[in-house]
């Protein structure tokens, strides 16, 4: 068995024992409604964080689906009364565990195909080649994101469809992946360091005023996390930001249509209103509010690495989060949700705001 060495998580001690167990997080947490299982909750990934710091636990393969059945949705840190930041305390402890050597296989396998292709789904062709188009000089540049470009292709085609639309002047760009996906399993920042580098200085050679972004995931890195490494000279507006800043004139559309707010684009950015503002603009067709919404959203099960690793738990969580829905249509402002929740297949059709918006302009 490979040592376990908290290096990072033994800084988080205080956080730890400011759990005091209340047990709110368990009214909200995605993982633990679908596990019914105290160690898939946050207070159970607090202690058991705690018990490895103290050499009580080792990282057996149950602490192990502990730690990353986590969804990093962050709806626990909102709900917590003591303020635990456990989606931190989660991400270092897969940082540890990476450090020390425990990486879940299918984990590594999109860490290896990211170094070997430059994109988790192990493609060869480049996102310019995929997507039909050389990168060039523009005032603004699409980063289509690893998703869209491979996988939900539809949504970048729009994208591009919409600029043309517009009559912007605009490139795509040879994006590699944002380095989301391996932040959130346990890579350090030093191993993203190369990837967000590439990407920014790829972005500033052509001279790029505004970058404009599908997923909510690559959003909050561009957003969030980069500046905290590399200087991001140039604007980050989200699809659905970009959008609401337009005059959209949209062909009319007659149905109640509901908004599921992806947990990077919602809780970990801040971006509520825009989407909104972009459905309301269609005439003719009606903003269905969830349950959950906005800061209390309730997340789609497949980020924080859940839905490569343990498919079958992010599948149960999207279909909780389907079953909220009562709407012609499920609208949401991220590639990566809709993925997931399309895997619930519970009738409502799911499709993302850059479709829509391109299939009404
Ligand atoms: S809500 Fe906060 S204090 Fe209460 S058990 Fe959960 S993490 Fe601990
Ligand atoms: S981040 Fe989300 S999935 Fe993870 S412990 Fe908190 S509420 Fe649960």
């Amino acid at each position: 068995m490979t040592d376990f060495r908290a290096e990072r998580l033994k800084n988080m001690e205080q956080a730890m024992l400011t759990c005091t167990m209340c047990g709110f997080c368990k009214s909200v947490c995605p993982s633990y409604k679908e596990a019914v299982w105290d160690t898939r909750a946050a207070r159970g990934r607090v202690i058991i964080s705690y018990g490895l710091v103290q050499g009580d636990l080792e990282p057996d393969e149950d602490v192990i689906e502990a730690l990353y059945t986590c969804t990093t949705c962050k709806d626990c840190s909102r709900r917590c009364p003591s303020n635990v930041d456990v989606v931190r305390l989660v991400e270092e402890a897969r940082r540890d565990l990476v450090a020390s050597g425990y990486m879940l296989s299918k984990h590594e396998e999109i860490v290896n195909n990211i170094k070997e292709c430059g994109n988790p789904y192990g493609e060869t062709l480049s996102a310019p080649e995929t997507l039909g188009m050389q990168p060039h000089p523009a005032k603004i540049a699409y980063f289509a994101g690893c998703t869209a470009t491979y996988r939900n292709t539809s949504t970048a085609k729009a994208a591009l469809s919409i600029f043309r639309k517009l009559e912007e002047d605009f490139t795509v760009l040879d994006e590699i992946c944002c380095g989301s996906v391996m932040g959130r399993i346990g890579c350090s920042d030093e191993e993203l360091m190369q990837q967000m580098q590439h990407n920014v200085d790829h972005i500033v050679s052509l001279g790029v005023g505004t970058l404009v972004l599908s997923c909510a995931g690559c959003y909050r890195m561009f957003k969030e996390e980069y500046p905290q490494h590399v200087n991001v000279p140039f604007q980050v507006l989200h699809m659905s930001e970009y959008l609401a800043s337009k005059d959209l004139q949209m062909r009319p559309c007659e149905k109640r249509i509901a908004y599921h707010d992806p947990c990077h684009l919602g809780r970990h950015s801040g971006v509520y209103d825009a989407p909104r503002e972009v459905i309301k603009m269609i005439p003719g067709a009606s903003l269905v509010e969830l349950p959950h919404n906005r800061e209390q959203s309730l997340c789609c099960g497949g980020g924080g690495g859940v839905r490569s690793a343990y498919p079958e738990a992010a599948k149960r969580m999207a279909e909780a989060r389907m079953r909220e829905v009562d709407a012609d249509l499920l609208v949401t402002a991220c590639p990566f949700c809709v993925t997931n929740l399309r895997s619930a297949e519970l009738g409502t059709k799911v499709m993302d705001l850059t479709d829509l918006v391109e299939a009404l302009l």
